[in-house]
This record gives C-alpha cells, structure tokens and sequence, in this order.
C-alpha cells in the first residue's frame, strides 16, 4: 500500500515536468536552464535539476505543492484561468514522502519548494513550512533546502522557513511599484515584497546565534519597459541593505495563453550582462551610478561593463600594477578578486614587467588588459604573442 502512494506519488512529480524551469535556484542560473538533456529513470527528471548551490553542486529536486494559482501574473504558465496548465497538488506528507524516496535513492540531494497560491499566500507558505518540517525533523535531513517565499505571509511564517531552510527567495519580479502593476496585477510591491526581505535581514540581525536562510530575488527582465538601470538600482538597494545574497535576472519569454504571449522575448545577452553588472556592484564593490549606461537607462549589449567603463576611464590613465591599490587592479577588465590578490603577492617578490609575469601568476588573458595598465611605468604592447 506505501509502496503504490510512493508510486503515485513520483507519477504525480513527473506529470509536474519542468516546472521551475524558469525560476532559477544555483549559482549559475543560466547553465540551470539550459540543462535538459538525457531523460532519467521514473521520468521525472525534468524535475532535478544540477545545482552549483552554497553547498556545493547538487542534484536538487525542483517542485512546487501545487501548479494552481488563484493569482494572475501576466507573464506565469500557471496564472489562474490558463485552460491549458495541468494542475497537480501535493499534500505536505506526500512531498516529503517524495523527496524521501528520491534522496534515499540517491537520486537527489538537494530540495527547491515553491508553489501556486491557494487559499492566499499565509495557507500556502504553511505547506512548504509543513513540508520542510517533516523532512528535518521527522526524516532527519541535514542537506540543502530552497523555499520560496509566498507575497505578504506573516513574520513568523518567514522566520520559520529561514529557520527550516539554506535559502530563502522573495521574487520582486520588478524593480518598481509601476512595473509590477503591469507584470503582476495582484501582486503588492512594497507591502507583499520588498517587505518579507527587509523582514528577511532583520531576523537574521535579532537571531544572529541561529544558522538562518540566506535571501535571494528575481526579476523577470525586459516585459514591461523595465531599464537596467531600474534593475541594477533596486539590486544595489537590495544588497546593501536587504543583505541578498544572489539577485537573479530572468530574461522574459512570452508563454502561450497569458496577456503577454505577444510580446518579443528578451535577448539572452541583456540578462548576462545584468549578472555581470550585478557582480560588479556585489562583489566589487561598484557604485551603480559608475555603470556604463546609456541614456535610455540600458546597457550596451556588446560589450562587457567593466572593459565599457575601462575604455572610457583607464585607456587614458592606465592603472600602475607595481603600485595600484586593490580596489584599483579590480577596475581593471581580466582582473577579479583572485588575479588582485596574486598581483598584490607577486609584486611583493618583485617587479612585474610583462605581460607573460601576469600570465605566471594566474591572469588568464593578459593582452586583453594591455591597454589599461602600466608595468613598472611602462605600457606593455597590444596583443603581445604569449607562446
Ligand atoms: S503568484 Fe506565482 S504561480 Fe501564481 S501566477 Fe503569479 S508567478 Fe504564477
């Protein structure tokens, strides 16, 4: 009789297909979605998904309680009134059964739970914390769990799925009030969103003696008239005082059925360069204003931003490697935190005079940086051959 419901069960997963396709969870959200290769055993591979995750990579379980939705999102396959969506409900019980079963056969290690909204966000958030609770405390699993957070639950309901959890995720989906009202109707921006991750960082600073998730976002890029520097000037607000760990950017495709299935996809490009941007004011410490912008709040698509800003701020006063500053050597495009800090080693050895010294200490495309920086006073040739 177990055995049939755990069957059931699977059967149910599979017939969920790819559900989360579109909503990243791993580090490299877009290696995540171009992964659908070879079909797996049981046929709900398309539900595992391979994560670079904060514990490492991981075969990761990508499901939803529930594909209903009583709400309207105009971009969502599972928006409330779309004809065509199969809908598939889980219990709280039959999820964790579920991811039992798979991670016991060694076929995940990992858990990303989201749903529709029924019954509102506060009935919905309770299942995913039910089901995260089961598979803590009653089957003990000590590995990585993703939850997501439904708009405007309550601060207990959030405290406890950060407490259950290694990752929380508040989709904005828009980087303002007004942009939100044309993507997701019934969604409330402030009150519903930006909210729950404020609330997000204030637990995590009156309980800093409890392991607590850590917080990321979404946005859905380019359906609405959104401009990088909306995207990009939310993104800044959130990571220096929201704490994010990650802002995702997921190109818009327009998906048959809903208001927006007219509308052109966005290019794949724009959202690589909104994550190096994003990467540049995270990791890097940037300024949003010092983004290349264009005046139409966009960026050039055709080129890196930082080798944009490097043309238009190093090529005339290149940077002195022998006695830049860290901050300074991260300007220059080809150089991230790793290349600084072996430049900053190696100078302590001795004078860096060439290209091919970079090459030695790790910087893998040395030429490319040629006409941003000095050695020793000199500005190494363009383009020298290596080898
Ligand atoms: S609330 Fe979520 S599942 Fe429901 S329509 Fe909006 S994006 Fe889709």
């Amino acid at each position: 009789m177990a055995g049939r419901l755990v069957s059931e069960t699977l059967t149910k997963l599979s017939q969920m297909g790819d559900v989360t396709l579109h909503e990243p969870a791993g580090d490299r959200p877009q290696a995540e979605r171009a992964r659908r290769t070879r079909k797996q055993e049981f046929n709900f591979s398309d539900c595992i998904a391979n994560l670079q995750t904060p514990r490492g990579p991981k075969p990761v379980l990508k499901s939803m309680m529930t594909t209903a939705c009583e709400r309207n999102c105009n971009y969502c396959v599972f928006r409330a009134g779309r004809a065509k969506t199969k809908r598939v409900t889980f219990s709280p019980d039959d999820m964790a059964t579920a991811f039992e079963t798979l991670e016991g056969a060694g076929k995940v290690d990992g858990l990303f739970l989201s749903s529709g909204i029924i019954k509102g966000s506060v009935t919905t958030q309770d299942k995913i914390i039910d089901t995260a609770d089961i598979i803590r405390n009653r089957q003990g699993y000590r590995g990585y769990i993703h939850l997501k957070i439904m708009p405007g639950i309550e601060y207990d309901q959030l405290y406890r799925s950060m407490q259950l959890a290694d990752r929380v995720s508040v989709n904005l989906e828009a980087p303002t009030s007004e942009r939100l009202a044309a993507l997701a109707p019934k969604k409330i921006f402030i009150e519903e969103l930006v909210r729950m991750l404020q609330w997000a960082q204030q637990i995590r600073r009156d309980h800093q003696d409890e392991r607590l998730a850590s917080s990321i976002t979404q946005f859905v890029v380019g359906a609405v008239g959104d401009t990088d520097l909306e995207l990009l000037s939310m993104s800044d607000k959130l990571y220096s005082q929201a704490k994010l760990a990650r802002v995702y950017y997921s190109a818009f495709g327009p998906v048959p059925g809903t208001p927006f299935e007219n509308l052109p996809a966005t290019e794949a490009i724009r959202e690589f360069r909104l994550y190096q941007s994003s990467f540049l004011l995270r990791d890097y410490k940037w300024d949003v204003e010092e983004l290349p912008f264009l005046r139409d709040g966009n960026l050039r698509t055709d080129v890196d931003p930082k080798q944009a800003w490097a043309d238009e701020h190093l090529q005339h006063q290149p940077v002195e490697v022998m006695a830049a500053e860290r901050e300074q050597l991260l300007r220059i495009p080809g150089v991230g935190p790793v290349g600084a800090n072996a430049i900053i080693r190696a100078r302590r050895r001795g004078k860096l005079t060439e290209l091919i010294h970079l090459k030695q200490i790790g910087i893998r495309t040395p030429d490319k940086l040629a006409k941003y920086v000095l050695l020793n006073g000199v500005q190494p040739a363009h383009q020298l051959k290596l080898f």
